[in-house]
């Protein structure tokens, strides 16, 4: 075996896979997971040695790039490449792992999607509360002021300044039902756990890995090559850079461009790092804009209108700041800016 094969097998063990190089019958190397997997003497015949392995041998003679199913329960998944007009690789898969790990994949997924929901009914309580109380409060003042102007010019009127005391009471109790939704929702304080913002960037992107690639949207990434941590709750700043994603995605839906692209950006200065997710979409018209943190405003046909409220209530709860800016080359701009925990400089690392 050359140098070069050895460092190969090397490498590739660092990858996980387990690799075994066969010189016509016998066996010339293994890397580290095939030695645990199935221990072997380079040197042996590669015959002799694949017999504990059920169905092996015979995985050995099938034809170069099948793949053949060994093992009791054909959980491995062998297949040959050739290197040169001597030297074959063997690479053999372990299907189970693979399984488990789509497994867990897709139970994250639901995780989150399930926490998700739950957040945000949580914040929409919130944000109800949050809007309902001004109105409430200033209903509460006018009809305390027409009251007392009621009393004091017409005092014989009691029928009418009773009803307005029922209104006054009856509009209390509805302010009492407020403060209780945002005294149950503001007791969700959200965890404060480190976080790194770039890895933030890559698990919310491998959840909607399908969504970006059935829109076939250009991703290009600018994010610094060390970590860039803040303290918070991970699940509620997932749910920001999603949200935010999912409108960008919906952008480009709706009124494509001639390459969708979508632009994600993470610089930290002064103690801050902020996150920036562009887009060349139809960007967002001055009326749109007045609107654009209102819950329940919606230019979209199925749209709630919520997102965007609840991100800023989200980033807000994190000492942060969400804010919008407009691209003069066409689309728009979200950005959220949250405290650093500890001082980085990072070096920037460009992806298309
Ligand atoms: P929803 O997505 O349910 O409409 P949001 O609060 O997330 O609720 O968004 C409110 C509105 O902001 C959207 O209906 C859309 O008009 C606008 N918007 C948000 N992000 C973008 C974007 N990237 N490009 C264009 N418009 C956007």
């Amino acid at each position: 075996m050359t140098r070069i094969d050895a460092t190969l097998l090397h490498a590739l063990g660092d990858l996980g896979q387990a690799l075994a190089i066969l010189d016509g019958d016998f066996l010339v190397a293994l890397n580290a997971p095939m030695q645990t997997l199935l221990p072997g003497d380079p040197g042996a015949l590669a015959e002799h040695w694949a017999q504990p392995l059920h169905g092996l041998a015979t995985a050995l003679k099938a034809p170069m790039g099948a793949r053949t199913r060994c093992g009791v329960s054909g959980e491995y998944v062998a297949q040959r490449v050739a290197l040169d007009a001597r030297h074959v690789l063997l690479r053999l898969d372990d299907e189970r792992a693979r399984l488990h790990h789509l497994q867990r994949q897709l139970d994250d997924r639901e995780g989150l999607l399930f926490t998700s929901r739950s957040l945000t009914v949580s914040e929409m309580g919130s944000v109800l509360a949050h809007e309902l109380n001004q109105p409430i409060g200033a209903t509460v003042n006018l009809l305390r002021g027409l009251k007392l102007r009621l009393a004091r010019r017409h005092p014989e009127s009691t029928d009418e300044l009773a009803a307005l005391d029922k209104a006054v009471h009856q509009v209390g109790y509805a302010s009492q039902i407020i403060s209780r939704i945002r005294e149950y929702t503001q007791s969700r304080q959200p965890k404060t756990e480190r976080i790194d913002l770039v890895d933030l960037v890559h698990q919310s992107l491998a959840l909607l890995d399908w969504d970006l690639q059935r829109e076939a949207v250009r991703l290009m990434l600018r994010l610094p090559l060390t970590p860039v941590p803040v303290q918070g709750d991970a699940v509620m700043l997932q749910q920001v850079l999603i949200n935010l994603l999912r409108n960008a995605l919906d952008a480009l839906r709706l009124d494509r461009p001639a390459e969708a692209l979508i632009d994600i950006e993470l610089q930290v200065d002064a103690g801050r790092a902020e996150l920036r997710v562009g887009d060349n979409g139809p960007g967002i018209t001055p009326q749109t804009e007045a609107r654009l943190f209102v819950p329940f405003s919606s230019t979209k046909p199925n749209g709630m209108g919520l997102g965007l409220s609840i991100c800023r209530s989200l980033i807000e709860m994190h000492q942060g700041r969400l804010w919008f800016t407009r691209r003069e080359s066409g689309g728009c701009c979200f950005h959220f800016a949250l405290p650093v925990m500890a001082a980085t400089s990072p070096t920037l690392e460009k992806t298309a």
